[in-house]
């Protein structure tokens, strides 16, 4: 049986240290970081996000302010409210949660977003500067899949790392992440059309899964004692439990983590990274304002 990477223990690890960090800073006088959140509409996946963002930030010390719109929100009022935050002194960063209603334009909003104080890696210049390897707001999730391995000392140099999916919001930013000289993989990214894709992830010493495709990576895509990362996050009927529906990832776990070293588990996984890496990310944007 794999090792189970234990995705909430290290997420609270993190947390712990920024609320030991926050503690420190309101001691010595100083403002609390803040993060603000836009959202618009009633998708229940994205208010559940932005309810345990707000929850999350009360429990490190954080502010949070979340501006919530319904879905007929005119595309000006999001703008506008942009430029407000990209001028508000107080506010450190914050995200535009998607999805964002059809008469809302995407490239609009990433144009007025401010680099400095975007926490989703958005920017062209923040993705810019993540592909040169300078310092910038990685995204949320690639950044998670970092810490999980750092944190869980699994060795990426000279590692052959495959990765299913080639999002801009994680695997292709991921890709870089591994690519780096603090990290020095080999790097495939694979997509639907990917020819073979059973024999290019059965190299994988590192097999990291970002399809959305309910556990659709089995035990025969595996190498033995690889190490698998699990990102997908799927809600799938299931009649024996009792609210009708189980939790699961891209990879069916059961199979792939009697052959593999290490595994994440869905939930408890990348998922409970996200948010401590997004914690992160406002941290630092708040050390550098500072
Ligand atoms: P996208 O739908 O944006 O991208 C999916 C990628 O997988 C695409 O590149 C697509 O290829 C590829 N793909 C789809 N089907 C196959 C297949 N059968 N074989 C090979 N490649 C395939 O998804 P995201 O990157 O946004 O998310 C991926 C998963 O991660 C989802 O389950 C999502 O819910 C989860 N997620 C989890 C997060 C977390 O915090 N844990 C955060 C973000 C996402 P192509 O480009 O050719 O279409």
């Amino acid at each position: 049986m794999a090792t189970i990477i234990d995705g909430k223990a290290i997420a609270s690890e993190i947390k712990t240290e920024i609320a030991t960090e926050v503690k420190s800073l309101l001691d010595h006088g100083k403002p609390a970081p803040h993060l603000a959140v836009i959202i618009a509409g009633e998708d229940g996946a994205a208010l559940s996000y932005v309810n345990s963002i707000e929850k999350q930030c009360k429990g490190v010390g954080y502010i949070c302010s979340a501006y919530k719109f319904p879905a007929n929100v005119p595309e000006k009022d999001i703008l506008a409210t942009i430029d407000f935050l990209n001028s508000d002194d107080e506010v450190d960063g914050y995200i535009i949660q998607m999805p964002l209603p059809k008469q809302v334009s995407i490239d609009k909003v990433v144009a007025h977003v401010d680099p400095r104080k975007d926490m989703d890696c958005f920017h062209p210049v923040n993705m810019g500067n993540l592909l040169l390897g300078k310092d910038c707001y990685a995204p949320a999730t690639p950044h998670g899949v970092m810490e999980l391995i750092r944190r869980s000392n699994i060795e990426t140099a000279g590692k052959e790392c495959v990765i299913l999916g080639r999002s801009n919001i994680v695997g292709k930013p991921l890709s870089m992440m591994l690519l780096h000289k603090d990290a020095n993989a080999t790097v495939t990214v694979c997509h639907s059309r990917t020819k073979n894709l059973k024999r290019v992830c059965q190299r994988a010493d590192i097999l990291i899964v970002a399809i959305g495709q309910p556990e659709m990576i089995t035990v025969d895509y595996v190498k033995e004692k690889a190490t698998v990362i699990d990102v997908g996050i799927h809600r799938i009927p299931d009649p024996a439990q009792p609210n009708g529906y189980r939790v699961c990832g891209d990879v069916k776990f059961d199979e792939v983590s009697k052959k593999c070293e290490a595994i994440t588990p869905v939930p408890g996984g990348v998922g409970a990274m996200t948010m401590a890496c997004l914690l992160q990310n406002t941290m630092k944007a708040y050390k550098s304002r500072q």
